[in-house]
């Protein structure tokens, strides 16, 4: 059996320490390494253990990237809700879809999974959150409700998860300049960046004319921040920006 280059960070990062990275000081290592084959096109699935919490983040790996320049990369945060239930309070699903569908087409890239559900509240709290929005109060308010910040989102890890995976730069998939900017304060060389967009479609054309009318039912005009804070947008269709305030 041979050792490919990804697998053979699992070795390399036995005994990584580091400072760690951001207000957490979270570091992490490459801990498992595995082929995914998806629907969106053959994947490696690496695992990363961080000292900080039991939060297992993934980096879903198209092609080539070790060492490599311009990687396509899309940071996603994990949506429970969104992304398995189908939920319509938010578009992380077709977000996410979005993303691999850019990875895939690139030939190369990188997915980072990570598991902050409910901008960084975690589930049980969005919960609580949507409990108080079903109440009349909108996102910030429960958030802050809550005893949180309207975003606990914290891309200090991501940082160090491509650190890690020695990618050279980055041409980051994304409509966030915040994002752009939170990585490169954590020396990620951000190359470039791809918007994000999701190609028309059937179903884009009928999720575009519905989701005004479904979101609206749930929202009745409340204020909704985009859960990922980085909406994709329809090629083509500026109607399917950022509806939420940024
Ligand atoms: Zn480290
Ligand atoms: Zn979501």
């Amino acid at each position: 059996m041979t050792i490919d280059a990804l697998s053979a960070l699992v070795e390399r990062d036995q005994d990584h320490e580091c400072g760690g990275f951001g207000r957490t000081g979270a570091c992490v290592k490459v801990a498992a390494v595995a082929d995914l084959p998806s629907r969106f096109g053959t994947f490696r699935l690496v695992g990363f253990w961080n000292n900080r919490d039991a939060k297992e983040h993934v980096a879903m790996v198209a092609g080539d990237v070790l060492n490599g320049h311009d990687v396509p990369v899309r940071v996603h945060s994990e949506c429970l809700t969104g992304e398995v239930m189908g939920s319509l309070r938010c578009d992380c699903r077709d977000q996410l879809t979005a993303g691999l569908e850019a990875i895939a087409q690139a030939g190369r890239g990188v997915l980072l999974y990570m598991r902050q559900e409910g901008r960084g509240i975690g589930l049980l709290n969005k919960i609580r959150a949507y409990a108080l929005q079903d109440q009349g109060l909108d996102t910030v308010e429960a958030n802050l409700a809550l005893g949180f910040r309207d975003d606990e989102r914290d891309y200090s890890i991501a940082a160090h998860m491509l650190h890690s995976l020695d990618i050279k730069s980055v041409k980051l998939i994304t409509n966030n300049p915040e994002k752009l900017r939170q990585l490169a304060e954590h020396k990620v060389v951000v190359s470039g960046r791809i918007p994000h967009l999701i190609p028309p479609n059937e179903f884009n054309r009928f999720y575009l004319q519905t989701k005004g009318t479904k979101s609206g039912h749930l929202d009745l005009g409340r204020t909704r921040l985009a859960e990922q804070g980085d909406n994709a947008q329809v090629e083509g269709a500026a109607a399917a920006g950022p509806t939420e305030k940024p």
